[in-house]
């Protein structure tokens, strides 16, 4: 664990550890509304992040900022999602889809790992 990874742990918690439980939030949240559990849900992932889980959450959220519309205190949730899912690629817990996408990037500069001489044949 680096100093960067425990900074961004601290600053998830500062953030969430806000969160009221009010679940107003849900009602505007894309991800909620298909999968209906609660740790799928905002308020969810603001009491599981402020646990120190982040594993299995942090990437099923589309960072639409529309779970932000109702939050009495405005918790910029897709803030501490784009903070925590740093903290798992530095961690290397992430998805192992996520990685592949990555490595695709670096090698060819998409995400779906295409090279250019590829796209010139299409
Ligand atoms: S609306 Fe804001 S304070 Fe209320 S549960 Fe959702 S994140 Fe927490």
């Amino acid at each position: 664990m680096t100093i960067e990874t425990d900074n961004a742990k601290e600053e998830v918690k500062e953030i969430v550890e806000k969160c009221i439980k009010c679940g107003l939030c849900k009602s505007k949240d894309a991800i909620f509304k298909v999968m209906r559990e609660e740790q799928f849900s905002p308020r969810g992932k603001a009491i599981l992040l402020n646990n120190g889980v982040y594993e299995k959450i942090v990437f099923d959220d589309t960072l639409s900022k529309q779970c932000e519309i109702n939050c009495p205190l405005k918790i910029k949730m897709h803030e501490v999602i784009i903070k925590a899912r740093k903290v798992l690629v530095e961690e290397k817990k992430d998805p192992v889809e996520n990685r592949k996408m990555i490595k695709n990037l670096e090698n060819t500069g998409n995400v779906f790992g295409i090279k250019e001489e590829q796209k010139m044949n299409k």
